[in-house]
């Protein structure tokens, strides 16, 4: 460990901090301000419960599946390991969040078949854009983090950090939504370049490749950031973090109706749908360091 750094028990083992740090953002935070502040506050400090939807868990369970995927010999990454991976993956996922189990009724075994069929369409759009047994992953599921202007600490898991031989770096994100793709490819793209930042900052390097696969159009979208437009982005964080701050201090977080609504959780409580937000948490927004995980994915929040 450098020295100068402290470790974080609240975080994750491996992450080290900087004295200096006072807080942490994810790209899913980040975009929710950026997308609509009153989302933002609903859910980083209200922390307002989120019911899972099956979108969200359909992509949770893909890309469980697209991650243990890589576990196998190359040569049995076929669709149909994919596909034996669905059942016994969502199995897992059930046990470990049981609110996922909630979706479905007791004994509705159409509806849970019906469900897996739907994530194993949604693999079958994987195998028509990358064959993964000419892949070797350098990392998935991977917690990534740096710290910008001295104080605020980003982090975020990726999907997948594939590393070519001359050591170029492509970073791919798997998205499962159904929702129209023009609505989400803001945020996505804000999301890309914020573990390209990332990257950057640790490794000294700019990945050569955001790559956006979207599995339910069987399509990818690649984008190639350069140094110059990271260090804009960079600063784009820094200043959305200090809007943050102010507007937590001012306990003000105003709500911007966007084709995003549809897909939030949170109407009951906005202004723009006739309704109120609860009261303004007196603790504030409690320890900064200690945010949600980037994931899971959804539509309207990651996906
Ligand atoms: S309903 Fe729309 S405006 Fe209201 S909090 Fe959600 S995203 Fe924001």
């Amino acid at each position: 460990m450098k020295a100068g750094l402290t470790p974080r028990r609240d975080l994750e083992p491996s992450v080290a901090v900087p004295p200096t740090v006072r807080a942490s953002l994810s790209p899913s935070r980040a975009a929710d301000f950026k997308t609509c502040p009153l989302l933002y506050r609903f859910r980083s400090i209200d922390r307002l419960p989120e019911r899972p939807t099956p979108e969200q868990a359909r992509g949770t369970l893909v890309h469980a599946v697209l991650e243990r995927l890589f576990d196998l010999p190359a040569a049995a990454r076929t669709p149909q390991s994919a596909g034996d991976l669905v059942a016994p993956q969502w199995d897992r996922l059930v046990t470990e969040q049981p609110e996922l189990g909630t979706l479905f009724a007791e004994g509705d075994i159409a509806g849970v078949d019906g469900f897996l069929r739907s994530a194993a369409a949604l693999l079958e759009g994987y195998f028509a854009v990358e064959d993964p047994r000419r892949l070797e992953p350098a990392e998935r599921e991977a917690l990534i983090s740096a710290v910008v202007d001295d104080e605020l600490l980003i982090r975020g898991y990726l999907d997948r950090l594939d590393v070519a031989p001359d050591g170029a770096l492509r970073v791919v994100d798997y998205k499962t939504g159904g929702a129209p793709r023009e609505a989400f490819e803001a945020r996505a793209l804000f999301q890309l370049k914020f573990y390209a930042l990332v990257l950057w900052r640790t490794r000294g390097v700019v990945p050569r490749v955001l790559r956006l696969l979207y599995l339910k159009d069987a399509e990818v979208c690649d984008y190639s950031p350069d140094a110059e437009e990271l260090l804009r982005f960079e600063r784009t964080v820094v200043a959305l973090w200090q809007a943050i701050e102010q507007a937590t201090e001012r306990q003000d977080f105003r709500p911007r109706p966007s084709r995003l609504c549809d897909w939030c959780s949170h109407q009951a409580f906005c202004p723009s749908f006739g309704g109120t937000p609860p009261p303004f948490p007196a603790a504030g927004a409690g320890d900064p360091l200690v945010d949600a995980r980037s994931r899971p994915v959804a539509p309207g929040a990651d996906e």
